[in-house]
């Protein structure tokens, strides 16, 4: 493994910026931690807030990353508070926490880590711990002992495997303390712990360890998994595939709560799954307790019926699913207290021979997690069969980690989910306009969004746009042409690999064409028609086929018009084709609901911000229909209202989220305008 220090970037740090930089060293590197995972902390003396010098342990503060840590999230504590602990027998997961909280010198740092006390025990100033794929890969193999043996000649402290808290704490203080003189110490079946009186000694340390490893597990490989029969499926199967089933998983795991899925099929993947012995192996379970948070013990390994008819795929998926639930329920029951709040009982992670990879979650960072530790999880079982036979976690030791009391604790304290939590939103026209405006309150609300516009510049600029303020992860797009079937069917297929589905569809992408009738083109009123009526029907067709195969509802909505109730003299190819638009909708809505799948129509106003629609040329031609000056037909639209109320972009986005969200969940076959208040307009 690479040493990335560079003494000439660390020069002039002090403490804590030589500890952030170390720490983003280390979280930068895959191998070492992901997302998440490890810690690091240093010991310093500062002045309280009386003035008085003491010891204060600075430590990676809890939901912090170590790849992109900053100063404000260590937490910063009372070391000699901390350092009698170790004289205890025992402490419960809640004193600690309870105890570490009041050590806290600044409240307004973030809670310190679970692994704080294990810092603190340790006599030496600057401390570094990992979840090291190639230490893990020592430890979880049945030659333990003489494997580590062999490479570390005895030099190395040895922990075996409990769950994180006091007593992992104390057993590595006590080690430590009677061998002063080890390089480090490893937590079976966990990871690493070194030290020294730098960030850089302990960062040295941590990387000559990890390499002495590495060497190991490639000079002492013995064994390679074997590739099987399976051969390698057509590609154009394989993505038809994946878009036929992952729907059905999505409304198949969605049983118990809304899930968002992400595919993968990378070489690492496919190899793996490949392997005769991955079907046994990956149901030993997880390489570290951390990996097990996100992953769940075993993942579900499916043997599909890939004949392509959908009837059959389906009843396999659901009876391996329903099995593994089952299954999941007993294992609960085997091993709850009695007292635990029973978890979702779907696989995170779901591998499928020839297909590839899916993982699970309430959203794409979840997701996104998920499948990067399962990239590690790979790593590490192939190494330890390389030179042994990988073992995991006991079922009681992961059952006690996943419902360890302090993550439990979490689900309590978290926040309620926001009304589109978990939901996948795919809208058209996104590039500016009303479209940009919805895709970006949806996204605010916790959905997944997925912008499309003709304009694949404007495009994925709005995407860039709006991953400046929302977690990027829940935000994509690409360019998608809506009279266009090939078009939209890619769009939906890139939507599906990484979000697993559609929940919400806003039918949004428009054009204004004008004229009188008499000298209208036929091909300005066929593109019209096109666009405003086809490209709707296009789309929802696409949407109904993936909503009615996830089997969990949906809800569509048409942007309309004002014009669909009250049409405009010059403005006959728009007036006519938004009608059928309207039409359409509510076709949707008759034929949806038994699917729990609604249809509901907006009909804006006079929306001249931001938007393509109002060109120049539409603004000319609208002031000479009603007859008055271009430069007044802003004020002419709003002073036409009951309101006299400007209308802009946020105001549909409003209406747009109140039937894109439950809220309206008894609402079908609707046309709610939104136009400050147009009497000739009103739905009837
Ligand atoms: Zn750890």
């Amino acid at each position: 493994m690479e040493n990335l220090w560079s003494d000439s970037e660390a020069k002039g740090m002090n403490d804590l910026d030589s500890l952030v930089y170390m720490s983003r060293l280390i979280g930068a590197n895959t191998e070492l931690v992901v997302w998440g995972g490890g810690n690091t902390s240093i010991k310093v003396t500062e002045p309280d807030i009386a003035g008085n010098d003491i010891e204060v342990l600075k430590i990676k503060g809890s939901g912090s990353d170590l790849k992109t840590i900053r100063h404000n999230q260590f937490a910063h504590l009372r070391q000699a508070d901390i350092v009698p602990l170790i004289e205890r027998k025992d402490m419960t997961d809640e004193d600690m926490v309870d105890y570490l909280d009041k050590c806290m010198l600044d409240p307004k740092n973030p809670r310190p880590s679970v692994e704080t006390l294990l810092h603190a025990f340790l006599p030496f100033k600057c401390v570094a711990h990992s979840h090291a794929d190639a230490i893990v890969s020592l430890t979880n193999n049945v030659d333990q002992q003489k494997v580590l043996t062999d490479v570390y000649k005895g030099n190395m402290g040895l922990v075996e495997y409990i769950r994180p808290g006091f007593l992992l704490s104390k057993l590595v203080g006590e080690q430590v303390i009677q061998n002063p003189n080890l390089r480090g110490v490893i937590l079976a079946k966990h990871g690493l712990f070194t030290w020294g009186d730098t960030a850089k000694e302990a960062y040295d340390r941590h990387i000559d360890l990890v390499t002495e490893a590495e060497t190991y597990l490639k000079d002492h490989q013995i064994k390679t998994l074997t590739h099987g029969h399976t051969h390698d499926l057509d590609p154009d199967k394989q993505k038809s595939l994946v878009e036929i089933l992952t729907p059905m998983m999505r409304g198949l795991i969605s049983k118990t709560s809304k899930k968002v899925l992400k595919y993968d099929n990378s070489k690492e993947i496919m190899n793996f799954l490949s392997y005769q012995e991955s079907p046994e192996l990956s149901q030993i379970g997880p390489a570290t307790p951390d990996h097990l948070i996100h992953t769940k013990q075993k993942p579900l390994w499916v043997e599909l019926d890939k004949s392509g008819d959908s009837n059959a795929m389906y009843t396999s998926l659901k009876t391996q699913l329903d099995d593994y639930a089952i299954n999941y329920d007993k294992w609960y029951e085997q091993h709850t207290s009695g007292s635990d709040i029973k978890l979702d009982p779907f696989p995170r992670v779901i591998l499928i021979p020839q297909l590839g990879m899916w993982t699970t979650g309430k959203d794409a960072k979840a997701t996104t997690i998920t499948g990067d530790i399962y990239h590690h999880t790979i790593n590490v079982m192939t190494k330890s069969e390389g030179i042994s036979s990988f073992i995991s976690l006991s079922d009681q030791d992961a059952y006690d980690m996943e419902y360890w009391p302090l993550e439990q604790y979490k689900l309590t304290l978290a926040p309620p989910d926001k009304d589109l939590a978990s939901k996948v939103a795919l809208i058209t026209g996104a590039a500016n306009g009303i479209g940009k405006a919805i895709a970006a309150t949806l996204a605010t609300e916790g959905a997944h969004v997925f912008l499309t516009d003709i304009d694949e510049t404007k495009v994925q600029e709005v995407v860039e746009e709006l991953k400046d303020t929302i977690d990027p992860l829940r935000i994509s797009g690409c360019s998608m042409d809506v009279t266009n079937q090939q078009s939209i069917k890619e769009s939906y297929s890139q939507l599906i690999r990484q979000f697993g589905g559609i929940d919400i569809l806003v039918s949004n992408a428009g054009i204004a064409p004008d004229g009188a009738i008499d000298t209208l083109e036929l091909a300005d009123w066929q593109r019209s028609l096109d666009i405003n009526t086809t490209g709707h029907f296009l789309v929802a067709s696409h949407s109904l086929r993936i909503m009615k195969s996830q089997d969990t509802g949906g809800s569509m909505i048409f942007i309309g018009t004002k014009n669909i109730p009250a049409p405009g003299a010059e403005f006959g190819a728009y007036s006519v084709a938004k009608a059928a638009e309207g039409q359409l909708a509510r076709i949707i809505a008759l034929e949806g609901g038994e699917f729990g799948i609604r249809a509901n129509i907006i009909n804006p106003d006079a929306v001249f911000q931001g938007t393509n629609l109002w060109s120049d040329k539409i603004k000319e031609a609208r002031a000479s229909a009603h007859g008055i000056d271009v430069t007044k037909i802003e004020e002419f639209y709003q002073n036409r209202s009951l309101l006299k109320k400007p209308v802009f972009a946020e105001d549909v986005a409003e209406a747009a989220l109140f039937l894109a969200s439950d809220r309206s969940s008894k609402t079908t076959g609707a046309m709610i305008p939104v136009d400050s208040g147009v009497k000739e307009a009103f739905p009837r």
